[in-house]
């Protein structure tokens, strides 16, 4: 399996100390598999403090990032490696964290632990894989099954059930059947998960490849995590794009209280606009222009996607030309594209409130009549409503 150098190196430095050490989880199974490794996890049988020497005999930069785990992470080039301690996670009694874990000596109580067979596979050079659980097997059938009986590794922590549904959409791989069953007669257990666990892994899903099947297969997990949940346009998740904002709003689409829902699972503000401004304008027929001023260029083009995806009759080719033709011949469609600001209005005695609505009519009379966006001419509209005014 190919290593880059710097986690070679730390494995090798390890090793060199009479430690063992391997890389492990996420990097083996997506090497095995020939995908992009984003990050390289290494497990050692030294314990935090041996660890610390050793990279400070080596003058490697590192930082404490979960002690109590006994996590370090190394930096080297830029590049974090996080070294995590051997260990076995005592008893779950919340079905969410181990009351204790102890650090252990064994890779083989390391793998135990760990969520899938296709997650606990260990490596280094010199002793090739280690896989006790057949995660290569499992790899090449493309299944996720537990390490482990299923129905307990549920009940020690139930994130792993959405853990499975995420790596089944992200690496379209199906689930075997113990897992499965065990998957559906532990669902009520997510209701002990802190909403951005559970948020993290259904945004990992709703961007994997599979998200389409895995929402239908499992729809009765979504409808746990969100209760009022009511079945969304599984083939819109599948081809719309890798956004997490415009597959979740596709996810709650037919669902009522989208607002509510987002604020539970906690996403970001940037995603609660986003995703509730492309279910408002999903169901609009507001005009290019308007959908321009409310959207802004990129989320207006991202509803487009929405709207494709779910194979409206909204004539998405035309609405797209249209788009780009306003936006290239810079007609206005912002109050800041009027050519007559605040400023000009208070001139002419306008004050307040009475401002922005001003700005706001002689807008709308812009977005039909683009020639009248001129100084001169927007100052004797407005004038009008003065006189109207008095
Ligand atoms: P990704 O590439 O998405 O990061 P990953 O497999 O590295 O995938 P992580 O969430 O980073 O996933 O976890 C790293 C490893 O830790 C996993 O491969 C698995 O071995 C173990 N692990 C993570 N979460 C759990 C859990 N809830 N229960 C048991 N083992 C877990
Ligand atoms: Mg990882």
């Amino acid at each position: 399996m190919y290593l880059p150098r710097d986690a070679k190196r730390i494995i090798s430095l390890l090793t060199q100390s009479q430690y063992k050490a391997y890389a492990v989880g996420g990097c083996v199974r997506d090497a095995i598999m020939g995908r992009k490794v984003s990050d390289y996890d290494i497990t050692t049988s030294a314990l935090p403090n041996q660890v610390e020497k050793v990279l400070l005999d080596n003058d490697i930069k590192f930082v404490e990032t979960g002690l109590k785990h006994g996590t370090i992470t190394a930096i080297i080039n830029h590049q974090p490696y996080e070294i995590t301690t051997f260990r076995t996670d005592g008893k779950y009694s919340d079905n969410r964290h181990p009351e204790s874990v102890s650090f252990v000596n064994d890779i083989n109580e390391d793998l135990s632990r760990r969520d899938f067979t296709i997650n606990a596979i260990a490596y280094n050079d010199e002793e090739g894989f280690i896989d006790l659980f057949g995660g290569v097997e499992d790899i090449k059938k493309r299944i996720i099954k537990t390490v482990g009986k299923s129905d307990l590794r549920f009940q020690e922590d139930a994130l792993r059930i959405m853990r499975a549904l995420r790596f089944s959409s992200q690496l379209s791989f199906g689930i075997e059947e113990e897992t499965r069953l065990a998957i559906f007669k532990n669902k009520e257990l997510l209701n002990n998960i802190a909403a951005e666990r559970i948020y993290s892994e259904l945004v990992k899903l709703l961007i994997g490849d599979n998200a389409g099947s895995v929402i239908k297969e499992y729809s009765e997990i979504i409808s746990v995590i969100i209760p009022e949940y009511k079945e969304c346009d599984y083939n819109a998740i599948a081809v719309a794009p890798k956004k997490d904002y415009i597959r979740l709003a596709i996810l709650l689409l037919k669902t009522d209280n989208a607002d509510g829902i987002l604020k539970r699972l906690r996403v970001s503000n940037d995603t609660f606009d986003k995703v509730t401004k492309l279910i408002e304008y999903s169901r609009s027929d507001a005009s290019v222009k308007e959908l321009l001023n409310k959207l802004g260029v990129d989320l207006l083009f991202d509803l487009i996607e929405l709207k494709k995806a779910i194979n409206s009759s909204f004539e998405t080719e035309k609405i797209r030309e249209e788009a780009t033709r306003i936006i290239e011949s810079k007609e206005p469609y912002r109050i800041s594209d009027l050519k007559i600001n605040g400023n000009d209005l208070m001139a002419l005695g306008f004050e307040g409130k009475e401002i922005s609505s001003v700005l706001e009519k002689l807008l709308f009379e812009v977005w039909n009549n683009p020639e009248k966006n001129k100084k001169e001419i927007l100052l004797n509209i407005a004038s009008r409503f003065i006189s109207r005014k008095i």
